[in-house]
């Protein structure tokens, strides 16, 4: 089993110059013709990508794990010093549109992957829902769901292949509201 490098995930504001996305970028340009504020918009921060993947070394075959990155702030749902980021973890792989089309390892959702393979965006994605917490309602997201590599090798990273949960096809029916009485005692 091989481990699978890691992204380069930025933890930057989405959309800082939101003046410069255009309407639908992600249907009508390429990775290549995204300006940079639409390249970090497209990101739907699942943070997926700071999950480690183990790959089968005569299949080919990917298993991910529950474990992530040591730097991934699970609660937070991303990486907890991006700005220092390389110091800690020297093989954190910056996308690019030269990559992206590459890494395998890339979740079938993400979005640049969907762009590079001509497929719609998810109904949580944050540029279809206006929310960045549609992508966690949709449980699409590693917010919560993993541990930290620590000191776990790949014998120990064997054991914590799991099968991810499906994301919901559509956005879950809201509760209606309840009221709460408060009991009084009446002595
Ligand atoms: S250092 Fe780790 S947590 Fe941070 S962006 Fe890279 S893979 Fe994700
Ligand atoms: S959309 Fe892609 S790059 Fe962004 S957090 Fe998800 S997997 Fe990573």
């Amino acid at each position: 089993m091989k481990k699978i490098t890691l992204l380069d995930h930025k933890a930057k504001k989405l959309a800082a110059e939101p003046e410069t996305i255009a309407p639908e970028f992600w249907k009508t340009k390429t990775l290549a013709q995204m300006n940079e504020a639409e390249w970090e918009a497209l990101c739907d921060r699942c943070s997926k990508c700071c999950v480690i993947s183990l790959e089968d070394a005569d299949s080919g075959e990917l298993y991910r794990t529950d474990v992530s990155c040591k730097m991934f702030d699970t609660a937070a749902c991303q990486c907890s010093d991006y700005a220092n980021r390389k110091k800690f973890v020297p093989d954190c792989v910056k996308l690019t549109p030269k990559n992206v089309p590459k890494l395998d390892w890339l979740p079938g959702t993400c979005a640049y992957r969907l762009v590079v393979e001509g497929r719609e965006l998810y109904w949580w994605h944050p540029l279809i829902s206006g929310s960045f917490e549609t992508v966690h309602e949709a449980n699409a997201s590693a917010r919560n769901k993993t541990r930290p590599e620590g000191r776990l090798k790949t014998p120990g990273l064997m054991r914590r292949i799991i099968q991810w949960p499906e994301p919901l096809n559509e956005p879950p029916k809201k509760r209606g509201k309840t009221s709460s009485r408060r009991a009084s005692k009446a002595d």
